[in-house]
């Protein structure tokens, strides 16, 4: 996944990087393409045996009983909602700072996404932030874990049961990140986790839902394979192992077990993963707080960050170049970075479903105008980190007006 800068970032310059340092790479190992081509040569590929594994490890983990693994974390989002009764004319809380995953979900289930702002230092919605969006047809709220750091989910809980609403988080970059009093998978109604290539941790495509409500985790398992009654044939053994019953219209949204072998070899490593992340982010803050014109996130003093995401925001007024140019230049200099995310509300399609309805959400743009998320995974080493601050540091000197 090397090539090479094309040309010198600053005229007549030489770029920070030789070999270009790409902005995400996943960690697969020997083990993990061998648990993968035994699930293969063992003849049962589709859900079985794997699947239920990986969800007991999942499960575990988390401090739940019961997990349901399903395709991704867009459809354990979709089966969550439809499980927590998510429909027609509801209203669901989410920020607007946020993959399209989630508001796309709420309206399949013909509710409203509702776009909320968030907190300017931990990038995340707090409790006052969703009450004020709350009107009588709110039914659930849905916090996003943004870069992996664990939102303030007792004040949102708190919230949830004065108002007698549910809570769904999105758990997409968060499967390494503890709350204080838990894995935040422990402490929603629901939680979606995604296993897509650059979370932390993958398999290939994938995502888990986890609830402390083990019911409430049947009957995603139910959802996620056509709303199939699962061992109906114990109890109505007379017509035979073949029966199957359809007990309510579901989907076909379940993980495979080659999947499952895969992430069972990576949860072995997902603290592993998360610490190397966190050593990463270190490093970032550590050299970035020697820089002028870059905001660095703030470190978390309780509990866990499980940094799949460290998003930096650069001080453009300061610079005669903005984020976007800014960001070409960094690739010349051979770092690859990304930006998370588009704001919601900027994507044409809801540009249209909100129309003149759209307030402004001044955190979430100002952030979006300046945000610029440095790589960072396990496979990094402190070397790298410092090229990345190199470059961002040489950028910022030389664009400095
Ligand atoms: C990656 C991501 C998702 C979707 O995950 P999939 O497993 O690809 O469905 C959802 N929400 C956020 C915030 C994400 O970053």
């Amino acid at each position: 996944m090397t090539t090479r800068a094309t040309q010198p970032a600053i005229e007549g310059g030489v770029p920070v990087r030789d070999e270009f340092l790409p902005f995400a790479r996943p960690s697969i190992g020997r083990t993990d393409i061998e648990r993968v081509v035994e699930t293969l040569k063992s003849g049962w590929l589709t859900v079985g045996p794997r699947t239920r594994e990986f969800e007991q490890m999942v499960a575990s983990y988390v401090g739940v009983e019961k997990a349901a693994a399903v395709h991704s974390c867009t459809a354990g989002l979709h089966l969550s909602m439809v499980a927590l009764g998510v429909g027609k004319g509801d209203e669901v809380v989410l920020p607007a700072l946020n993959f399209a995953a989630a508001p796309n979900m709420v309206l399949h289930r013909r509710a409203t996404p509702v776009l909320v702002d968030i907190d300017p230092d931990t990038l995340n919605v707090t409790p006052e932030i969703l009450e004020a969006a709350i009107t009588e047809k709110t039914k659930l709220l849905l916090p996003l874990h943004f870069a992996g750091r664990p939102c303030d989910m007792e004040g949102i809980l708190d919230l949830a049961r004065s108002r007698g609403l549910k809570v769904l988080g999105d758990g997409a970059h968060a499967i390494g990140a503890r709350y204080p009093t838990g894995n935040v998978g422990a402490l929603a109604d629901a939680t979606s986790f995604s296993f897509y290539v650059t979370k932390g941790i993958t398999t290939g495509e994938g995502g888990i839902v986890t609830s402390p409500d083990r019911d409430f985790i049947g009957r995603v398992r139910r959802l996620s394979l056509h709303g199939m009654s699962s061992g109906a044939w114990k109890r109505y053994s007379d017509k035979g192992p073949w029966y199957y019953e359809i007990l309510e219209p579901g989907f076909k949204y379940n993980m495979n077990d080659m999947q499952a072998a895969l992430g069972l070899c990576q949860m072995e490593r997902v603290d592993v993963f998360r610490d190397d992340r966190v050593s990463i982010a270190e490093a970032y803050s550590r050299e970035l707080a020697q820089v002028d014109g870059v905001v660095v996130p703030p470190p978390v003093t309780e509990g866990l960050h499980a940094w799949h995401l460290y998003p930096i925001q650069i001080e453009t007024d300061a610079l005669s170049i903005d984020r976007n140019r800014f960001i070409l230049a960094l690739l010349e200099e051979g770092i690859g970075v990304s930006v998370h995310f588009i704001p919601i509300h900027y994507h044409p399609f809801y540009r249209d479903y909100y129309g003149a309805g759209m307030g402004a959400l001044p955190v979430t743009e100002r952030y979006f105008d300046r945000s610029i998320s440095l790589p960072i995974y396990p496979s990094m080493t402190e070397d790298d980190a410092r090229d990345v601050v190199t470059a961002v540091a040489k950028l910022l000197r030389h664009y400095r007006r």
